[in-house]
């Protein structure tokens, strides 16, 4: 026993490091980048012209190396993992003995325990019931979400499902140190959500998938078209709420207001600039920033395609121009979708 617990901490230790590192040549990236661009402004000449050659190869150098950082990490993870696993069956009662397993349960130094959920590596625990609720969620997707869903899921990650629940569930694009990129949210607290149980672990990954789609670059929802196409199918729910008797009106925002109708209030919240809206919503300055619009409609429209049958029949029928073109992104990334391009191409 005593080797396994020496290599399993190795590997934790492995792991920071990477992290560390990951963290490290992305800094690197950036500041090389910024102080490239801040010579341009007093230095344009051909030797800047070179300089720019030189700093492309840089970055081009740092991207291949991060790529492969980024593969090794979640290796070592799954090892780590597939180590705990064996820890687990392996231990007799006295487990407390057991330095690897002590370590994960060490409070404020990261949650180290890995498991892996619908094929996402998950750092932290999922409450017992939780996976058999994703499960059926998944099985009762829409085909090309699931599809794409499933495509995708080896490169989710889900940083902490035990995210304080009093705080914001988000996905972390960047890759700050501490925070890595990934999905933070609380399970347990998913496993009641009001709005579906579920509902917060596809929403949050659909934005990771959106992003992943672009290289992390860009969300493949940015696009001036998916806004327009949400803003004026907004505006048309609008004007026919505007036509509408009041005992209709009344009945409408009824139907709005109810924890099922969570993202559908959202949009209409934000393509109305608030002039209608049910129980849910984001604040007005957060859909100042351009792009997020389009990423919150993807992660809605995502998430009530995972088997969220009653919000995907609201949503696809109010907004029948953005989800079109939600669906067409959906089938620019189907697996099967690019297997078909590839072909073409030879
Ligand atoms: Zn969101």
């Amino acid at each position: 026993m005593s080797m396994v617990n020496a290599d399993s901490t190795q590997l934790l230790t492995i792991l920071k490091n990477l992290q560390n590192s990951i963290s490290s040549i992305e800094t690197t990236k950036n500041s090389v980048k910024l102080k490239y661009q801040q010579l341009g402004n007093e230095w344009n000449d051909k030797k800047y012209y070179e300089l720019g050659n030189i700093v492309k190869d840089c970055n081009k150098a740092l991207n291949d190396l991060l790529q492969i950082m980024l593969q090794t990490e979640k290796y070592v993870a799954s090892l780590a993992k597939s180590i705990q696993e064996y820890d687990n069956v392996s231990l007799d009662t006295n487990s407390a003995h057991n330095s690897f397993v002590q370590s994960l349960r060490v409070p404020n130094t990261g949650n180290s325990s890995y498991e892996y959920c619908l094929g996402v590596l998950t750092q932290g625990s999922m409450p017992s019931g939780y996976s058999g609720i994703l499960s059926n969620r998944h099985e009762n997707a829409e085909k090309s979400v699931k599809e794409v869903f499933d495509h995708y899921a080896g490169k989710l990650m889900i940083r902490d499902s035990e995210y304080p629940p009093n705080q914001t569930a988000h996905y972390s694009p960047a890759n700050y140190i501490g925070h890595s990129r990934g999905v933070y949210y609380n399970a347990i607290a998913d496993m009641t959500n009001p709005r579906g149980a579920g509902t917060t672990y596809f929403h949050e990954l659909a934005h990771m998938i959106d992003h992943a789609a672009c290289n992390y670059q860009n969300n493949l929802s940015n696009t001036p078209e998916f806004a327009a196409a949400l803003i004026d199918d907004g505006q048309r729910i609008l004007n026919l709420y505007n036509n509408l008797s009041p005992e209709r009106q009344a009945a409408f925002l009824n139907r709005i207001r109810q924890n099922s109708a969570h993202s559908f209030s959202d949009l209409i919240d934000a393509t109305t600039n608030g002039q209608l809206h049910g129980s849910y919503g984001h604040s007005r300055n957060y859909w100042t920033r351009a792009g997020n619009l389009q990423a919150e409609a993807f992660a809605h429209f995502f998430e009530a395609s995972m088997g969220g049958q009653d919000k995907l029949e609201l949503l696809s029928n109010f907004f029948p121009t953005a989800f079109g073109i939600f669906s067409s992104m959906i089938d620019s990334i189907r697996p099967d979708n690019q297997v078909r391009i590839l072909s073409r191409e030879r």
